[in-house]
This record gives structure tokens, C-alpha cells and sequence, in this order.
């Protein structure tokens, strides 16, 4: 296949398995403008699916980093109540979301650390209503990416600016599964050994989990009604669709005051254009009481700082070490690769499909049954090759889920 035919294949998987796009649908797509002849492709695959409107909200990296270079302090505290209303509006007609990634993982180097976790901690905020949504499927929403100049050079660094380009592509065909050459058939066969891994979880109902490696050594208790989830998910219609393309992983949440111990990051965090490398998180009765880090000290410390909930995890995810994006031995610097390629945890709020009833829960409900609520939700990575995880039944059987990095 050419380029032109596996992008065209590409925005095809994005409308048709991504967001999976019915008739009368309006789509919501949130995109870097440099990523627009992508955009196109697939705005014109959406109306091929009977989309009835699909709304393009362009952002512009150059033109953010201006603003944070020169917009005054107050200004980081705001998020526009206007683009948080129409998310809110599109996801309460019974529309989908497709967000194109393409960010730039040093953008914000050179700015003030402050700035930037004010302005998480603003759209957190205005967009909780907008995520109680898509955090619970009660939309459909899809994630993929598009390589940028700047995130494939630094993916690349010893390539050319168009061989990095399209060396990035590439990784993302393979590991998306587009270059099979049938990718929305490569999808459904992808999903079904997902959810196979997934329904042998949820059948040994496991209540707790415990890591060890050379360096990490955690336990992660599973709250009662806990649900395995993986690739592809259903909206409240029943209709399929996969919020990650790709994805490895099949994950669920820990009880938020029962993990204990020691994790260690095993591959760079991006967060809020900044890098976090080789870090450590110490958690007592779920909350992170202590954290190092060779790199990104600040920016994991304002990311943990965000409110009470980024305090305590929100997500347990099991990827083999021996999987395509992780065996393409890449770090992209971006965490929609990097969380497939290996085990991860989520720092902050979980995801309400993850345990019996949690769409319908209140504030208090997910308080009391261990569920986390926060402003934000962050995945770090932690799995390696010497990871093992056994997993802890009620009646404490005790089943070796990974050895070695790998499912046992
Ligand atoms: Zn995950
Ligand atoms: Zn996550």
C-alpha cells in the first residue's frame, strides 16, 4: 500500500471503529491544524458514515505557546465556559468525539510550571460536566494520532525532519494495524483476544494484585463490583467503538485507599508539554505520601498537586511487554504509545465503567465504594521485563497473571 491508501484506511479505522459513526451522529473532532490534510480525510469518512454534522475544533500549537509566553497570569486560571458548553451540548445530543494527537513533548519547556498547572486545573474543572460523559461511555470518543514535525523529531532525533515524519507514520500504521492491509477487520479480531484476557480476569474476580520487580514492590486491592474492561467499549445504544487506537490494554481501578508501596516509572511521562523520567511513587492506604524524580520533579509535583483526587490512583492497566508497540522498542513520548506498551497506572479519576453501577454513582456513592474522582487522569508507565503480578482471589487463591513481563 501507499502512503495516500493507508491514510485514507487510517481516517477510515478512526470514523468507522474509532468513533463508529451512525447515521444522523453529529462528531465532534479536536485537532492541531498541522494535522489538517488527516482531519479532511476523515470529516469526509464521517459524512460517508451519515454523520449529520462534524464540528472541526482547530488549535494551533505556535499559537498556544505565545499565549503562554506573554498572556498575563490571571489569564491561566480561565477556561472558556463557551467551549466547554458546546463539548457538553454535542455529548448530550448523542454525539462522538475524535481527538487528534500531534503534540510537540517539549512545547512547554521554557514556560513557568505554574502557568500550566493553572490552566489544567481551569479546563479540569470547566470540562468535568463534559466528562462525566465520555468517562462513563455515555458518548462514543476516540483517541489517535498524527505525526507533528517537532514529536517526530524527537522520536527520531538522528533523522531528518520528513525521514522522522515519515518514519512516525510508519510505527503508527503498524501499531494502529492499519498496514494488515484490512484494518477495520484486523480490529474486530484484535478486540475479541482483548476481551478474552479481559473475561478471564473478571471470572477470578481477583481482590488484590501485587507487583514486584527488581525495584518495584505494590499492592493494589480491587473494590468490590470490580469490572475488566478492554479495547473496544458500547455506548448506552450498544454501539461499539474503541477510545484508543491502538490499544493493548485491559484495565480496571484500584480501591482508591488500599494500594501500598513502591512503583517505579519504567518509560518518560509527557505531561502538560513537559518530560517526567525516571520517577518513583509511594503510596499508604492509596495516597501518594512520597515521590522522586531524576527528571520533572516539578511538573510530577504539580501534577500530584492538582486537587485531592490526583492524590490517589484511578486506573489499573495490564500490556504485555511482548506486544507490537512495546517490541518496536520506541518511546514516543506520548502516552496514547507509550501506555500500550507497557503496564500502567493512572494518577487520578476513574472511570465509572469500572465497577458495577458506577455510571448512576454519586460523589458520595464513589467515595464509598473506592472509586476516585479528580480533575485529572494521567497514565504513567511501570511495566518492564522482570514485572510479575500475581493476582489474590477472595478465598486467597493466588494465580501468577504476569511473569516476566508477559501474561503467565
Ligand atoms: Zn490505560
Ligand atoms: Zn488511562
Amino acid at each position: 500500500m501507499d502512503f495516500s491508501t493507508k491514510l485514507q484506511k487510517f481516517a477510515e479505522l478512526a470514523i468507522q471503529v474509532g468513533v463508529n459513526i451512525k447515521p444522523g451522529e453529529d462528531l465532534m473532532i479536536n485537532a492541531d491544524i498541522v494535522s489538517a490534510p488527516f482531519v479532511r480525510l476523515a470529516v469526509e469518512e464521517a459524512y460517508k458514515c451519515g454523520a449529520k454534522n462534524v464540528y472541526v475544533d482547530w488549535a494551533d500549537e505556535a499559537t498556544a505557546l505565545i499565549k503562554y509566553l506573554h498572556a498575563p497570569m490571571e489569564s491561566f486560571d480561565e477556561f472558556p465556559k463557551w467551549t466547554a458548553d458546546a463539548r457538553t451540548s454535542i455529548a448530550k445530543n448523542g454525539g462522538a468525539f475524535l481527538s487528534i494527537i500531534s503534540s510537540n513533548p517539549d512545547l512547554l519547556k521554557e514556560v513557568d510550571p505554574i502557568k500550566v498547572s493553572n490552566f489544567q486545573k481551569a479546563s479540569g474543572k470547566a470540562l468535568k460536566e463534559w466528562r462525566s460523559f465520555t468517562g462513563a461511555d455515555k458518548c462514543k470518543w476516540s483517541i489517535v494520532a498524527v505525526p507533528s514535525p517537532e514529536w517526530a523529531k524527537k522520536v527520531f532525533p538522528e533523522l531528518s525532519e520528513e525521514d522522522a515524519i515519515s518514519k512516525l507514520w510508519d510505527k503508527i500504521f503498524d501499531c494502529s494495524r492499519v498496514s494488515d492491509g484490512d484494518p477495520v477487520a484486523a480490529w474486530k479480531e484484535h478486540n475479541a483476544t482483548l476481551k478474552e484476557k479481559m473475561n478471564f480476569l473478571n471470572k477470578m474476580n481477583f481482590k488484590k494484585l501485587t507487583y514486584t520487580s527488581s525495584k518495584t514492590n505494590l499492592t493494589v486491592e480491587l473494590p468490590e463490583g470490580h469490572v475488566w474492561l478492554s479495547g473496544a467499549s458500547q455506548d448506552p445504544k450498544g454501539n461499539d467503538f474503541n477510545p484508543n487506537i491502538p490499544t493493548e490494554e485491559v484495565f480496571g481501578m484500584p480501591h482508591k485507599y488500599k494500594v501500598n508501596g513502591t512503583v517505579f516509572s519504567t518509560k518518560p511521562l509527557v505531561y502538560g508539554g513537559n518530560i517526567i523520567n525516571n520517577f518513583s511513587i509511594t503510596f499508604k492506604d492509596g495516597k501518594i505520601i512520597d515521590w522522586t524524580a531524576e527528571e520533572g520533579y516539578e511538573t510530577l509535583s504539580n501534577l500530584i498537586g492538582t486537587d485531592d483526587g490526583s492524590h490517589y490512583l484511578g486506573e489499573v492497566a495490564l500490556v504485555p511487554y511482548d506486544s507490537p508497540i512495546s517490541n518496536s522498542n520506541i518511546v514516543f513520548y506520548t502516552t496514547l504509545f507509550d501506555e500500550n506498551a507497557s503496564c500502567h497506572l493512572a494518577i487520578g479519576s476513574a472511570y465509572a465503567t469500572n465497577i458495577v453501577g458506577g455510571e448512576n454513582m454519586s460523589d458520595e456513592d464513589k467515595e464509598k465504594h473506592g472509586v476516585n474522582d479528580s480533575m485529572t487522569h494521567v497514565d504513567f508507565m511501570v511495566g518492564s521485563e522482570d514485572l510479575d503480578i500475581v493476582g489474590v482471589t477472595g478465598d486467597g487463591e493466588t494465580v501468577q497473571i504476569f511473569k516476566a513481563g508477559n501474561w503467565a
